[in-house]
């Protein structure tokens, strides 16, 4: 993997923050837990991954085929479940960080909805609901010309 550094300033209160292009480059959401490793000479960043794909919660979740899901998502998913009629869509999910899957999941579910109604439910500006939509005509224009499969 390409090794990849950032500067960052620690705040008044300890906070660091890091850049949106880093985080989704690296899938870290609200949700994310990063566990910092003292090292011989450096502090090391990883991320704990030990929440529920589909709801985000920590408790109760089991391994299911890689993915962390929790107990009550599991005995939901029965009552939940929707084929999936199109192959395309699973790999254009696959290309997607998870907050624009997230948003990809509420256009699918929602088709009429609004950009601000989207960054609401989603907990994310209209800016960056704008830039997600961008997201995923993009992947989806690849998509449509045979690039990737
Ligand atoms: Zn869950």
């Amino acid at each position: 993997m390409k090794k990849m550094s950032i500067i960052r300033y620690v705040g008044v209160e300890g906070r660091i923050s890091l850049p949106k292009e880093f985080r989704e480059l690296n899938q870290i959401d609200s949700h994310t837990t990063l566990i910092l490793t003292k090292e011989e000479d450096s502090i090391v960043f990883s991320i704990r991954s030990d929440h529920c794909i589909f709801c985000a919660s920590t408790s109760n979740t089991i391994v299911f085929k890689t993915h962390n899901v929790c107990k009550k998502c599991v005995g939901t998913v029965s009552e939940e479940y929707k084929p999936v009629t199109e192959m395309s869509k699973v790999t254009y999910e696959e290309l997607l960080p998870k907050k624009i899957r997230e948003y990809h999941n509420l256009i699918l579910s929602h088709p009429g909805i609004k950009q601000h109604e989207a960054a609401q439910i989603l907990g994310v500006s209209q800016q960056r609901v704008s830039k997600m939509k961008r997201k995923i005509a993009e992947v989806s224009h690849l998509l449509s010309h045979g690039n990737i499969y």
